[in-house]
């Protein structure tokens, strides 16, 4: 295997899609980890380009059959980064991982060399109105999306960049100096 591994974590409404979806337009040599999830898609999501949509036993199954790097249960649902198409894509280059950080944690164990970034929001304050203002997340989740994302963000300090996303393109370029460091 050539290429490295960069997890990228931060709390839904960080704006870490838009964040990555820059960061890959800018280096096209780097690959995505299509993870594996059991929640439906949303509006828009395609399967096998944003996520692998598989059914609870479908899930299961390749849990018992140590198909994962790594998998974590968030919110009732199973999330895992497929084994063989990382291993596939790590061959060609560098690949980028969007997981939480139970999954991080687990993907540091496995494999210790891979880079962990953290993406932070300016504030919890301005978290939360991103989060409302995306209109996606009923007012009964937000609470419950806040209490997580406060506990994301207190992992942030075992890993091994901190990125606050308070400006777009600054956080794009500090994320594309990080990789250009690590992976080159
Ligand atoms: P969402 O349902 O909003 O797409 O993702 C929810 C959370 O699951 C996000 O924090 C995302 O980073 C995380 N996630 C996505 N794929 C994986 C995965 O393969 N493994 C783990 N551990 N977390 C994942």
């Amino acid at each position: 295997m050539s290429g490295k591994l960069f997890v990228i974590s931060g709390a839904s409404g960080v704006g870490k899609g838009t964040v990555l979806n820059r960061v890959m337009a800018q280096r096209e040599d780097l690959s995505f980890s299509v993870s594996a999830t059991t929640r439906p898609p949303r509006p828009g999501e395609i399967d096998g380009v944003h996520y692998y949509f598989l059914s609870q036993e479908k899930f299961r199954e390749m849990v018992d059959n140590d198909e994962f790097l790594e998998y974590d249960y968030h919110a009732a649902n199973g999330y895992g980064t497929p084994l063989k198409q990382l291993e596939e894509k790590l061959v060609n280059g560098s690949v980028v991982l969007d997981i939480e950080p139970n999954g991080a944690e687990n993907v540091r164990k496995k494999r210790p060399d891979a880079v962990l970034i953290f993406i932070m929001p300016p504030s919890v304050e301005e978290l939360e109105r991103r989060l409302r203002g995306r209109g996606d997340t009923p007012e009964e989740q937000i609470a419950l999306r806040m209490d997580r994302a406060k506990w994301e963000m207190e992992q942030r300090f075992w890993y091994d960049y901190v990125v606050v996303n308070d400006d777009l393109e600054a956080c794009v370029a500090e994320v594309l100096k990080i990789i250009a460091e690590k992976a080159d």
